[in-house]
């Protein structure tokens, strides 16, 4: 497999391949940028299908992450790291700690956070190795689990969005379909539920659906069928490349919105949402929310009002993107793009 001729390749700093026998870690951590800051982005832990494919999952995740903090405005390079692990295989402390060291050795080029798979007390293991992590649970400047963050910053753009598409000053009475039920998902639809939305949901984790039934009256959807709900808004809360050449002929939604990292398979699919008459707001706008919690504890910010600021800076941006979009009839994303770029090129 050639790495610098791969297609997600995108002249990425470094790629390092991190192996630990006796805790049985096998990860990949990219550092897309450095340019901004310390390449800053979670570590996801997940059973890929195959290396090539968590390859593919961190290069573009750490991709993502330079767009992600270069628009919200933050001194932050990109990065992710990915666990793969092996069918059979469970998290440990001893795994999370073989990840600690990984980033150790990397000598602060690299942040490391929570993503899907990985919590605050795997994050705690990762800290009795390196300083390089954030997302800690407990110490004076400990910014927690960034979800709820991530969540209310998805759940504030939904709102901007359905005020300048849908005409809607509330998202009262309107219908969406939410798929996955994790730490952001649940949260999202707490706060969509408390707001009088109602809720569809599809979950692979069937525990997460009955609760879902019994919080918020939720409907149920299979996972294959969550994007061809007809509703108000779709919510991709998994994993990423739901939006695909098959599926995007299918999505009903008027305007799609959430929190999972890279929703388009291809970079082209923005352009087909837009003519299908679909507003999707970039993933890496909207939930940017958690990164900018967890550079709160990075910068040693402790006051909340921070973090509010930043959450109200971006409505602003989703605001102005969705203006510039509709005035040039172009694709949220492909203007998001463009801001972030702009940013990156002028940094040294
Ligand atoms: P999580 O692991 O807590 O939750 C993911 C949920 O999706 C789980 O309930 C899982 O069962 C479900 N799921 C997995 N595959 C599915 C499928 N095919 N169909 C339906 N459900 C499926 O993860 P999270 O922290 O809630 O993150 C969700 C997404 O948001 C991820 O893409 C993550 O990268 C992104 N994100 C998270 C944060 C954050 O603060 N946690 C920040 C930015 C972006």
């Amino acid at each position: 497999m050639s790495i610098f001729e791969h297609q997600d390749f995108d002249n990425h700093e470094t790629v390092v391949f991190a192996r630990d026998q006796a805790s049985g870690l096998r990860a990949i951590i990219a550092l897309h940028s450095t340019r901004l800051g310390p390449a800053t982005g979670g570590c996801r832990l997940w059973a890929y299908d195959s290396e090539a494919d968590a390859l593919k999952d961190a290069l573009r995740l750490s991709r993502g992450m330079s767009f992600k903090n270069a628009a919200a405005g933050l001194n932050l390079g990109g990065g992710k790291g990915v666990i793969m692990l092996e069918p059979g295989q469970s998290k440990t402390p001893e795994l999370m700690r073989a990840f600690g060291r990984a980033v150790e050795r990397l000598n602060g080029a690299y942040i490391t956070a929570e993503d899907v798979g990985v919590d605050t007390d795997d994050m705690a293991e990762v800290r009795t190795e390196t300083r390089h992590v954030t997302g800690l649970a407990d110490g004076a400047l400990a910014s927690g689990d960034p979800s709820p963050v991530t969540a209310r910053g998805v759940f504030e753009s939904m709102k901007t969005a359905a005020r300048l598409v849908l005409k809607r000053e509330s998202l009262a009475g309107r219908h969406v379909a939410v798929q996955g039920l994790g730490h952001v998902g649940w949260r999202l639809c707490e706060l969509l539920n408390a707001d009088g939305a109602s809720l569809t949901v599809a979950d692979i984790n069937g525990e997460h659906l009955e609760k879902a039934q019994v919080a918020f009256d939720a409907g149920i959807a299979d996972t294959k069928d969550i994007h061809k709900i007809d509703c108000d808004i779709f919510a991709p809360c998994a994993l990423g490349g739901i939006l695909t050449r098959q599926t995007v002929p299918e999505v009903r939604a008027r305007l799609i919105v959430g929190a999972a990292n890279n929703q388009l398979a291809e970079e082209s699919l923005a352009g087909a949402l837009q003519e299908r008459g679909i507003t999707y707001l970039p993933d890496f706008i909207v939930n940017a929310g958690g990164i900018m919690n967890a550079a709160a504890e990075i910068e040693g910010v402790v006051a909340k009002s921070w973090i509010e600021e930043k959450l109200s800076g971006l409505q602003d941006q989703i605001e102005r993107i969705l203006e510039h979009a509709a005035v040039e009839s172009r694709p949220p994303h492909q203007i998001a793009i463009e801001i972030a770029g702009k940013r990156l090129a002028m940094a040294r």
